[in-house]
């Protein structure tokens, strides 16, 4: 076979195949759509699942320190207004003065060749006006102002201030308030974390790149509690945690979710360009098909939260360690992971073509970890009552053994001729696809037992294993 991944166009070329084969579809479609949103298909929804199943084995299961919780989207409006959401979670917003339609400052800054990194929105104001950038329709631009990205909405049947509420923009909330109920319900000794998985909603002005930036999107956080009073590079203190999660963070691009190494970098955010709360900020980003982008976020918050929703709700959210008898405000590490980023990121990745007997294949590289399909079980042909029936009887067993150990994503498929099929599986990223075939049941060695081909996703090659040591062959 000939390697010849192509770099462009790769972008639609995924989005079609995500569309074609139930990964992932515009929300909303029969209706026109809404911009931001997308639903995820069959395939996706098992693609994210595994995403998720192994970031909470190896964040949550495979630890004894970090405890899983499931906040309620809406909250009350107070969470918001302590957290600093209500005052300052907005974007710089421009609009053009003919057509109305709105845009990132900072974007058509960086469009015009300035970096607005640092800038402040009255800064960014008078760069656009002083250089006479015009919005992309060539038109002139109105005043900068601040949208504040929160879906707003109200609860019960009033319609005043009093009903207020939210959808979260950030799980991390959910955790913070939920601090001093794991405290008082497990009673956890620090250091030790809360984490979640869940919906997050963000009106972004300028939703794009596919699933890269959506309105309506899923994040996997981490809300890790530390000891300020340990030195912050003895065990336990704050920069040996923050160390330990960068860490671990590469280790789930590279062992859990199998991306590229080369693809994933460090960004260590300067001092004026970090969020208010955070002492120290490291992006995370990705080579994606548009360019280097954010993935994941590592952050030191300090006290700010729990300080903060101490002071606004009246209650205390210090601790006590029994041994040192002192109290005090625990600081927090936080690793913050995008699903959508990261499915998106896992697609990209995975995306390659090559060529067999003239002809360009699609295949998709999946690590067999996150694999919607692992094992496709096929009879060679569908009208052959016999081959079918082997067939099902292989596809029966695999499917029960290897559900045993929660391995699931096994498919019997017999729709086409094989060759189709092959493609079909190449396309959905199956590592493996099992053959029932004339060999199987007409040339049966005694002492072994039946025979059928396994063919591997990325070379193509097939082999002949014995059916009973079929679960030996596979690495999944
Ligand atoms: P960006 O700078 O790209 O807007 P951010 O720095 O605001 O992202 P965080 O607030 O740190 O992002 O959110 C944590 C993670 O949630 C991000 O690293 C990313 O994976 C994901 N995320 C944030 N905003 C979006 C979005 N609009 N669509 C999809 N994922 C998002």
């Amino acid at each position: 076979m000939k390697k010849q991944t192509e770099q462009s166009g790769v972008m639609e070329k995924i989005v079609s195949l995500a569309k074609r084969r139930g990964f992932i579809f515009q929300g909303s479609e029969i209706y026109g759509g809404l911009a931001g949103t997308y639903d995820f298909g069959p395939l996706g929804v098992a693609l994210k699942n595994n995403i998720k199943n192994l970031w909470w084995k190896r964040f949550v299961e495979d630890r004894e320190d970090i405890y899983g919780v499931d906040a309620a989207i809406l909250m009350n409006q107070n969470v918001w207004k302590a957290s600093g959401h209500v005052a300052t979670f907005a974007d710089p917003l421009v609009e053009d003065l003919k057509t109305q339609k709105r845009y990132r400052a900072d974007h058509l800054l960086e469009d015009a060749g300035i970096d607005p990194k640092g800038m402040t929105p009255a800064q960014m104001d008078a760069l656009i006006k002083e250089k006479k950038i015009k919005s992309p329709d060539g038109n002139p631009l109105g005043d900068l102002k601040q949208f504040n990205m929160m879906f707003k909405t109200h609860v019960g049947g009033s319609e005043g201030d009093e009903a207020i509420s939210y959808l979260r923009p950030e799980t991390a909330q959910g955790m913070f308030v939920n601090y001093k109920n794991v405290i008082d319900s497990l009673h956890p000794k620090l250091p030790f974390g809360l984490a979640q998985i869940g919906k997050a909603f963000r009106n972004e002005i300028a939703p794009r790149d596919f699933i890269f930036r959506l309105r309506e999107l899923e994040q996997m956080e981490i809300e890790y509690f530390v000891n300020p009073k340990i030195a912050p590079d003895a065990p336990g203190g704050w920069q040996s945690v923050f160390e330990h999660f960068r860490l671990q963070m590469h280790d789930f691009t590279e062992q859990d979710l199998g991306l590229a190494k080369s693809k994933v970098h460090e960004l260590e955010v300067a001092d004026g360009d970090r969020a208010h709360y955070s002492k120290r900020t490291i992006d995370f980003e990705f080579d994606y098909p548009f360019g280097r982008k954010e993935l994941y976020g590592l952050a030191y918050r300090t006290d700010f939260d729990l300080r903060q929703h101490s002071t606004a709700s009246g209650v205390d959210l210090s601790y006590f360690d029994d041994e040192t008898k002192e109290r005090f405000i625990p600081h927090c590490i936080e690793p913050s992971f995008g699903v959508d980023r990261t499915v998106l990121a896992v697609l990209s990745d995975a995306y390659h073509e090559d060529e067999v007997d003239g002809e360009v294949r699609t295949f998709l590289k999946f690590s067999p970890k996150v694999a919607p399909i692992k094992v496709a079980v096929f009879p060679l042909l569908k009208n052959k009552p016999s081959l079918v029936k082997k067939a099902r009887e292989v596809y029966v067993m695999l499917k029960k053994e290897l559900g045993a150990v929660g391995i699931h994503g096994i498919e019997f498929d017999d729709n086409g001729n094989i060759g189709k099929r092959y493609r079909r599986q190449d396309e959905i990223g199956t590592p493996y696809c099992v053959t029932i075939d004339f060999d199987t049941i007409e040339k049966i060695d005694e002492t072994t037992g039946p025979t059928v081909t396994v063919r591997d996703r990325d070379s193509g090659k097939q082999e002949r294993v014995v059916i009973k040591d079929l679960l030996k062959r596979f690495t999944l």
